[in-house]
């Protein structure tokens, strides 16, 4: 059988991708198309892991469990960021990887694939010492976190390697061992990632396998597993939170967004709107954290709605290899139709559209034009729904009290952004928004200390920083009495 070493060598970027259990190359039979989503090409076919094989990674995951927990953190550490080094060392075919299965341009190919690198390295110097609470001479009290065990990550396919990084890196750390399950639309660029750091770690502590959604059920309900970290949608977050109430494992879920943009009156609409555009559009708006709704004041509404219009019409919407496009595809063909029912909703509502509402589905490739919708009504769909895709409700406001009120009202709380000069205004509405990221006159800044997570309905835990870390962990507190002489 060929080693890791051989395959790393020869391995390519173009064909071949497998799933890796207990350090070797995984393969099977059944096999799922995965799509240029740019194109509507095949551009490989990829292994469906059985049940069997998922219990094989589990298994092999516990047996390397007891190893990978004693392994001293400093070296768990330095592992995680020679993953990140060697995640750079290949950073050019992973962008074009990123760029071909997700559909992302280059500029969001970079951000994601140097942003993972990033993260393997930060969340390499993060730890979770022993903390000592009481040492007197009668007594000691120490709280400890110790590793939860096997872990099940699923994962998205709209940032397909930065959020099994987000779960990889602290796990690792942790001294966790992790089984991934990428996204059946977005299986390769995790695959190959797994592949190509398995010299870097034991045999069963970092293992990928791909299928479909059954397996995600498989692992949600799997007797071995300790903890899932999941990213997805709100829909299959309550699934999974049901299916893993079984065993009782600790979750991390990271769900759903409908997260508000409120602009105040004293913008600057021509400097506001690019801003705002990307706030809304990052990723073709398939974004978790995307403005998903964008509350003008009635002061500045026309004028921004206007300059967000003709900001839109200099991006170019197409095939994100090519050098000039700013936005790419809807990434997989269920989301491209479902999209379109929004699409399908407003018109049938009679909004007014400031911009696009047309989509061509003759061509080839999932592409659905920027499309601005001007002030529906708050209880539309497009408001109320998350439609992950370019389509943006536009909304007015004119009393602050009131779109506090509009803003929180939905079952989410994953972000919302506030905009405007009045720098105290933008802390005193920050503060009365239920969301777990508020950003001021900023958006979609992360860092790997900054904690992430949703509010209601948008997630339960955390993922980044020292509270993302901890959900790896059990507590465990020791205490100790120091009369010998009591026993
Ligand atoms: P999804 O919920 O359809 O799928 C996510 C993952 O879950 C995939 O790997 C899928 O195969 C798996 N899965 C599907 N059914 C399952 C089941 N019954 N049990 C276990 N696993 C199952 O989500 P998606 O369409 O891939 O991603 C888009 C959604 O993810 C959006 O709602 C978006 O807001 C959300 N999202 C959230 C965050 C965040 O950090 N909060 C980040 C990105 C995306």
């Amino acid at each position: 059988m060929t080693t890791q070493a051989e395959r790393r060598a020869t391995t390519t970027f173009d064909s071949d991708y497998v799933s890796t259990i207990n350090g070797r190359p995984a393969t099977s039979d059944t096999t799922a198309p995965a799509f240029n989503p740019a194109t509507g090409e095949v551009i490989a076919q990829v292994p469906v892991m059985s049940k069997g094989q998922l219990d094989e990674a589990v298994a092999a995951a516990r047996a390397a469990f007891p190893g990978w927990a004693a392994t001293p953190i400093e070296e768990r550490q330095r592992i995680v960021s020679a993953i990140g080094d060697r995640l750079e060392e290949h950073a050019e075919e992973f962008m074009a990887l990123l760029t071909r299965e997700q559909g992302k341009p280059r500029a969001g190919a970079e951000w994601e694939v140097f942003g993972s690198v990033a993260w393997f390295r930060e969340i390499a110097k993060q730890s979770l010492p022993d903390e000592t609470l009481l040492d007197s001479a009668e007594r000691s009290a120490v709280t400890r976190y110790t590793p939860v065990g096997v872990v099940g990550a699923i994962v998205p396919w709209n940032f397909p390697i930065l959020l099994s990084v987000w779960k990889i890196a602290p796990a690792l750390v942790a001294g966790c061992t992790i089984v991934v399950k990428p996204s059946p639309f977005t299986p390769l660029c995790d695959l190959k990632l797994v592949e190509l750091v398995q010299d870097l770690v034991p045999p069963g502590v970092l293992s990928a396998v791909a299928g479909d959604d059954d397996l995600g059920k498989w692992m949600t309900s799997h007797p071995d597993i300790n903890k899932i970290a999941f990213t997805g949608s709100t829909d299959t977050g309550r699934h999974v939170m049901s299916s893993a109430s079984g065993t009782l494992k600790r979750l991390t879920l990271e769900l759903g967004g409908n997260d508000p943009a409120i602009v105040l009156p004293d913008v600057d609409p021509a400097r506001v709107a690019p801003q705002l555009f990307w706030a809304a559009f990052q990723n073709n708006a398939q974004f978790c954290n995307a403005a998903k709704r964008l509350y003008i004041h009635e002061d500045v509404y026309d004028a921004v709605r206007d300059a967000l219009v003709a900001y839109a019409k200099t991006i170019k919407v197409g095939n994100g290899a090519d050098a000039d496009t700013g936005l790419g595809p809807i990434q997989n063909e269920p989301q491209f139709k479902k999209v379109q029912e929004f699409f399908a909703d407003s018109h049938a509502q009679g909004h007014a559209f400031a911009l696009g509402g047309e989509i061509d589905t003759e061509g080839a490739g999932w592409f659905v034009p920027v499309t601005l919708v001007d002030n529906p009504p708050e209880d539309s769909r497009l408001v109320v729904e998350e439609p992950f895709g370019p389509i943006l409700p536009l909304l007015k406001w004119t009393d602050e009290d009131d779109v506090i009120a509009r803003a929180n009202d939905t079952i989410y709380g994953l972000g919302a952004s506030v905009w405007g000069k009045d720098l105290d205004a933008l802390q005193r509405i920050a503060r009365q928004i239920d969301a777990g990221t508020v950003w001021l006159n900023e958006v979609h800044q992360y860092t790997p200390y900054q904690v992430f997570g949703g509010h209601k309905q948008s997630g339960i835990g955390a993922e980044n920083s020292l509270h993302g870390l901890a959900e790896y962990t059990n507590w465990q507190s020791i205490t100790l009495n120091k009369d010998a002489e009591a026993v």
